[in-house]
């Protein structure tokens, strides 16, 4: 089993979209193991993006993450990290096949609504930024209808 960190952007939050974005992953049979509302701080965004640093959509990119309260979640299940990626669909909503989160609520390229952990390494070291306490532990009672025994 996997857990991978989604962030919803502030403009998911302005837009008011977190419900029914979380519903499709939960919908998708990804199950919550921890949901944060908080303000990015510019240190945080630092480590979050350092493989970004240099590049030119770097700065309007840290600005934006940190301008407004996000919405950190951890979501397990089988392969979680690449479920939810494909779910999310391709980084900029005017390339994202319709059928996928940015493909069905977006047409930005800077503001793309959602952030995914790219590898299970990722994944680890991102929940630790934003889950410093850890994780829930849990299993849905669903969960044996929507998960292969492993
Ligand atoms: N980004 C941007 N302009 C670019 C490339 C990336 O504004 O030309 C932003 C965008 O918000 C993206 C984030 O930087 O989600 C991280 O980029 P990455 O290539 O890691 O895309 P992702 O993993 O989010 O699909
Ligand atoms: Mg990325």
């Amino acid at each position: 089993m996997e857990t991978t960190l989604i962030l919803f952007k502030p403009d998911a939050l302005h837009r008011g979209l977190v419900g029914r974005i979380l519903a499709r992953f939960e919908d998708k049979g990804l199950q919550l193991a921890g949901l944060r509302l908080l303000r990015m701080s510019p240190e945080m965004a630092a480590k979050h993006y350092a493989e970004h640093l240099g590049k030119p959509f770097y700065g309007g990119l840290v600005g934006f993450m940190t301008s407004s309260p996000i919405v950190a979640m951890a979501l397990r299940g089988p392969q979680a990290v690449g479920v939810a990626r494909r779910l999310m669909g391709k980084t900029f909503g005017i390339d994202a096949e319709p059928g996928t989160l940015r493909g069905d609520f977006g047409c930005s390229k800077s503001f793309n609504l959602l952030h995914g952990s790219d590898s299970a390494e990722s994944a680890e070291r991102e929940l630790a930024l934003f889950f410093p306490d850890g994780l829930e532990d849990w299993e849905g009672i669903q969960a044996p209808w929507l998960w292969d025994a492993e």
